[in-house]
C-alpha cells in the first residue's frame, strides 16, 4: 500500500470509526452470536495472494462486526468502562503511525521524554506524592495493563526480599476482593504462599486481621514480603484503609503496592482523594487511563516511591543495546522498568486526551459519571424491591432484587437479553447481584434514565 492508496483508505477508515462511533448507540451492546460463528466465517487458512482492500473492509463489516460487542456504546454498563475519545484514537493513529520502539531513549528521544513528562504530569493531577516524580527517587512509567503493573511489583518485591529469606518462606498478602491479577502475579513471580485476608462489611481489608496473619505467619517462621492494597475493587470498588495496611507492611519491611486500577482516575478531582490517604507509606501505584479516562486501551501507569530496587530487578543490558546516550547515564531507558524490551509511544494518545479536555474537561466527565451513578443509587435504595448492596463512592453501583438470587439473574438477563444495555452479573459472597458502572465517554442522563425504566419494568415482571 504505497502513500497514496494509504491516504484514501485511511481517509475512508476515519469516516468508518466516525460512523460508527456516531451510531453506536443503535447496535445492540452484547453480540449475540453462536460460539463459533465468527471462525465458521472465516477461510481455515491465510491468504496465498493479495486480496483488494474493499473485500477486507466488506468483511469486516459483514463477519466481524455481527462478533462485536459494543463497549463505546453510551449503554455500556458491564465490568469497568473501557472508554476512548477522538483526541486518543488520533494519538494512537500517530503512534501507529510512526512505529516506533520506545524501549531505549536512543531508540526515539521523543517517546521516552514525552513519556517521561506526562508520568510527572500525572503526580500533580491525581495529588499523588511529590517524591513519585522522575526529578525524586521515584519515577512513572507507562505499561500495557494493571495486571504487569502488579507482576513487575511483585518480582522487584520478591528481589528486594530474597535479600533476607528464601523464596520459598515469602509471602504475600491480598484480600478476597482484591482483583485476581495479583494472586496470578504472585504465581508467575514464584511465590508460594498468598495469604487472603478477609474484609469488613463494606468490603475493604480489615487490617486488625492482616496484622493477626503476619504475627501468625512470622511464629511460623514465614517472611512476609508484599501487601495488595485496593482503592477501587472490582467487585464494589471497596476501599482499603491505605494508610493503616501500609503502616503494618512498614512495620513488617514488607513491600506495599496500591492497585487503583479503576478508581485512580476519580483522583483527578481533589474531593475524592480522601480514599487515596496514606500513599506517602507505599511503595508502588498503578492505575489504568485506558478504564475511565477517555483514553483507548492500552495505557497503564506505574509508580514507584524508590527507581532503584525496580530497576536492580529489571535491568539487563545486552551488547546489542548498549549505546552512548545509556552509558552516560543522562537518559531514562524505559526497558528497564518492566518485563517486554519493545514499547509502543503510548505516551502520545494520553498527551492529546490531556491537551484536548484539560484537567477541567476531563473532572467534568468523571463527576458527571459519578453523580449519575449516585443517582440511580438513590431511585435503588429508595425502591423496596431492590437493595443497594454495598457503597459506591465511584462510578459503580452494585444491587439485587430483594426476592433473592434468582429474581436477581433474572433480571440481570432480562436487561441483557435485550440488547439495549450490558450490565455485568455477579456474586458476593452467597449474594446473586448486578454490577451497573456507569463511565462510558458519551452516557448522559438519558441513557441512565433509560436504563432505570428497564429495571423498574423488569422488577416486577413486566415486559422492559
Ligand atoms: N485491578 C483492578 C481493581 C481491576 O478492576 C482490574 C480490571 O478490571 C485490573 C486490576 C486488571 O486490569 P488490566 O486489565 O489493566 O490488567
Amino acid at each position: 500500500m504505497d502513500p497514496d492508496e494509504f491516504r484514501r483508505r485511511g481517509y475512508e477508515m476515519v469516516d468508518w470509526v466516525a460512523d460508527y462511533l456516531a451510531n453506536v448507540a443503535e447496535y445492540p451492546v452484547n453480540s449475540h452470536v453462536e460460539p463459533g460463528a465468527i471462525r465458521d466465517a472465516l477461510p481455515a487458512a491465510a491468504p496465498e495472494h493479495p486480496e483488494p482492500f474493499v473485500d477486507v473492509m466488506r468483511d469486516l463489516d459483514g463477519i466481524i462486526m455481527p462478533g462485536v460487542t459494543h463497549w463505546q456504546s453510551p449503554s455500556w454498563f458491564a465490568y469497568f468502562p473501557a472508554n476512548s475519545s477522538g483526541p486518543s484514537l488520533l494519538g494512537e493513529m500517530a503512534a501507529a503511525g510512526l512505529g516506533v520502539q520506545g524501549m531505549l531513549w536512543s531508540t526515539s528521544p521523543a517517546a521516552t521524554e514525552l513519556e517521561t513528562v506526562v508520568v510527572d504530569w500525572f503526580v500533580d493531577l491525581l495529588g499523588l506524592p511529590e517524591e513519585w516524580k522522575t526529578t525524586g527517587p521515584g519515577g512513572g512509567v507507562i505499561q500495557m495493563s494493571a495486571s504487569d503493573s502488579s507482576l513487575v511489583a511483585l518480582v522487584t518485591a520478591r528481589e528486594v526480599a530474597t535479600q533476607h529469606a528464601p523464596l520459598d518462606k515469602l509471602v504475600v498478602y491480598a484480600s478476597d476482593q482484591t482483583h485476581s491479577s495479583v494472586e496470578k502475579g504472585a504465581r508467575i513471580a514464584g511465590f508460594s504462599h498468598v495469604r487472603i485476608i478477609p474484609t469488613d462489611a463494606e468490603y475493604a481489608m480489615d487490617p486488625g486481621a492482616l496484622a493477626s496473619q503476619i504475627a501468625a505467619d512470622r511464629a511460623d517462621g514465614l517472611h512476609p514480603a508484599f501487601v495488595a492494597i485496593s482503592i477501587g475493587t472490582t467487585a464494589t470498588t471497596a476501599v482499603d484503609p491505605v494508610r493503616a495496611i501500609a503502616t503494618i507492611a512498614r512495620e513488617n519491611d514488607m513491600w506495599a503496592h496500591v492497585d487503583a486500577a479503576y478508581a485512580g482516575s476519580a483522583m483527578i478531582c481533589p474531593e475524592f482523594r480522601r480514599h487515596q490517604d496514606g500513599l506517602e507509606l507505599v511503595d508502588s501505584y498503578t492505575f489504568n487511563p485506558h478504564k475511565w479516562m477517555f483514553t483507548n486501551f492500552d495505557c497503564n501507569l506505574y509508580y514507584v516511591a524508590d527507581r532503584r530496587p525496580l530497576l536492580d530487578a529489571m535491568s539487563i543490558l545486552p551488547p546489542y543495546l548498549r549505546n552512548e546516550a545509556t552509558l552516560s547515564g543522562k537518559v531514562i531507558d524505559y526497558r528497564d522498568w518492566h518485563v517486554p524490551l519493545g514499547r509502543r509511544f503510548r505516551s502520545l494518545k494520553l498527551w492529546f486526551v490531556l491537551r484536548h479536555y484539560g484537567a477541567e474537561g476531563i473532572r467534568y466527565h468523571i463527576r458527571e459519571h459519578i453523580q449519575l451513578t449516585q443517582d440511580l443509587a438513590m431511585r435503588l435504595n429508595n425502591d423496596p424491591r431492590f437493595e443497594v448492596v454495598a457503597p459506591h463512592p465511584f462510578g459503580l453501583v452494585v444491587f439485587r432484587h430483594v426476592d433473592g438470587n434468582e429474581a436477581t439473574t433474572d433480571l440481570a438477563n432480562r436487561l441483557n437479553a435485550s440488547g439495549r444495555v450490558a450490565v455485568t452479573p455477579t456474586t458476593l459472597g452467597e449474594q446473586s447481584a448486578i454490577r451497573v458502572s456507569i463511565g462510558q465517554t458519551t452516557t448522559s442522563s438519558t441513557h441512565v434514565n433509560a436504563l432505570w425504566e428497564m429495571i423498574d419494568n423488569a422488577g416486577d415482571g413486566t415486559d422492559i
